[in-house]
Formats: C-alpha cells, structure tokens, sequence
C-alpha cells in the first residue's frame, strides 16, 4: 500500500436487506463524501441524528460484533461494510442507515463491494494518511488464548495473518492463511469469506432474542461434525478468510491506512479493537509524499 489520494464513490449507491441479530430490515445508502470526512454512518430513521463517525472513539460494546453509538444513536454490525470500504480503499463515504443495524446479506462483504465497484471510485485530491508501525503493539489475553501482535514492515504494505484454533474438539478444524490486502487481493481472496457459527450456538444466540429471521443460508452454520448445514463452503478455509475480513473491518476504525504486519491468534472483535486503541496511542499518522 503506497503512499496514495484519498478516494470516494463515484455516485450514490444503495441496498437493502435484513440484520443478522436483530432482524430488522434497513436501507442502505452509500454517499461519497469529501477528502478528510472518512467514513460516517447516520441514522435517518432518528430525527435530528448527526453522522456517526466510524473509528474507535465511537465504538459501543456489543458481543460479537462491531457498533458504534453517539448520543444514544447506535449504528450494529457495521465491520463487513468497514471492510468492504477498507479492502477497496474508499476512505471518504457517508452511508444513510434507516434501521439499527447493518443488513447481513450472505454473511460475507460481496454484496456490498460489488455495490462499490458498481458505483465506480474514484481519486480525491489530498492524500490519505497512514500509519506506520514503527515497533511491535500487542493485545493478549492473560490465559495465551488470544495473542494480537502487530509489528513493521519494510514494504509499506498490510498483511494480515489469522491463525484459527478452536481445539481439538471443535467442529471447525484450525486454518492458517496470510494475505497482503490490496484492494485486488480483497476482492479475490476475502470479500465472498461468510460469518459462521456453529449451530451448537444457535439456540443460545436465539433464547437471547437475535437471529430470529436468520436462516441456513444467511451465513455458515457447523454441525457437530463440522459440515455445514444446509449450504456450501466457498473455499475449504473460508472461516479463517472471514476472520481476516473482521480484522481488516475494525483496523479501519483507526481512520487512516495501516502499514505494518499483523498476527491475530484468535482473535475477535473487542481485541481488534484494543490493537486500534494501542496502536492509536503509541503511533502518530503521517502523509509522506516523499513514501513512493
Ligand atoms: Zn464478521
């Protein structure tokens, strides 16, 4: 990822479709914005509701997925569209929201990119920011099992490692894949990556109240033997593709670009997070012309 121009939608763009938690159906209408307004998600269904930046100032806690919240006006679910925006590198959209969360669509980012592509990107005249880690930043659990280690690299790139390890006694076998994203290597290799669950979970996240309309083919579901019900994988490794999507979606709450290689050991959302914070807190962002 070089040092490269702030970039936005062509054209306005929209969709619609359905929460995966909460179930509720929301529009979805992708704006382009000018240069240095990032991304902001607004709620049009809430008189008065100002856009809601996306980065991690804003970020609200929730279980198992990525919201952001101002004013008591909460925005769910919104990681798979930061990473579509991220993978592509639109870094300046407003997205108009009538409901409370982000519509799940297949589980995976592709709805939402091929919407991208179709509206068409295109070149702003400032540069975009980055940061370049400059030294090691890692988030750990106290018991090993989560390690989030985010270090420099000489090529002025991202890459991302996720190293997928429920146990031995889990449906999902362990899956090890390193991608460098570029806005090619998304689309080819991440964006078609869907969520999944394992349907020894489903009852529990439906006795909470979420998931209610979700069905077989919103997203993965494994059964105890590690087949997936009722649909079919896209890729052999397509859960640990969709855990690099994750990790790219919530690195982009930072709000500029990130240089450096980063290794998440089973990772999820709320450790994505804290690397961003302590990124943001050990690290200043840069534009260098000269970086080319
Ligand atoms: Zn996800």
């Amino acid at each position: 990822m070089l040092c490269r121009f702030q970039r936005t939608l062509r054209q306005p763009v929209e969709t619609q479709g359905v929460g995966l938690f909460t179930g509720t159906d929301a529009r979805l209408r992708f704006l382009p914005a000018p240069t240095d307004h990032g991304i902001a998600f607004q709620r049009i269904d809430v008189a008065g509701s100002a856009p809601i930046p996306a980065r991690i100032e804003f970020v609200a806690p929730s279980q198992r997925r990525t919201a952001i919240a101002c004013n008591g006006v909460q925005v769910e679910m919104i990681e798979h569209v930061m990473a579509a925006l991220a993978g592509l590198q639109i870094d300046n959209c407003l997205i108009e929201i009538d409901g409370p969360e982000v519509p799940g669509f297949d589980g995976s980012c592709r709805e939402i990119c091929d919407l991208l592509i179709a509206s068409g990107i295109v070149e702003q005249d400032r540069m975009r920011e980055a940061i370049s880690l400059l030294m090691p930043v890692q988030v750990s659990a106290d018991d090993g099992d989560v390690d989030l280690v985010a270090r420099p690299m000489n090529n002025n790139g991202l890459a991302i490692t996720y190293q997928l390890d429920y146990g031995d006694r889990s449906p999902i076998s362990p899956q090890n894949l390193t991608v460098e994203i570029t806005p090619e290597s998304f689309v080819r290799d991440i964006a078609f990556a869907r969520t999944f669950v394992l349907d020894s979970e489903v009852a529990a996240l439906q006795a909470a109240g979420y998931g209610r309309r979700v069905t077989h083919q919103d997203l993965l579901v494994f059964d105890a033997n590690g087949r997936v019900i009722d649909n079919e994988l896209r890729a052999p490794d397509e859960p640990v593709r969709h855990k690099i999507l994750d990790c790219l979606g919530d690195f982009a709450l930072i709000g500029t670009d990130l240089r450096g290689y980063v290794n998440a050991y089973r990772s999820g959302h709320r450790q994505n997070q804290d690397l961003v914070r302590r990124i943001l807190l050990t690290h200043q962002s840069e534009t260098r012309s000269e970086a080319i």
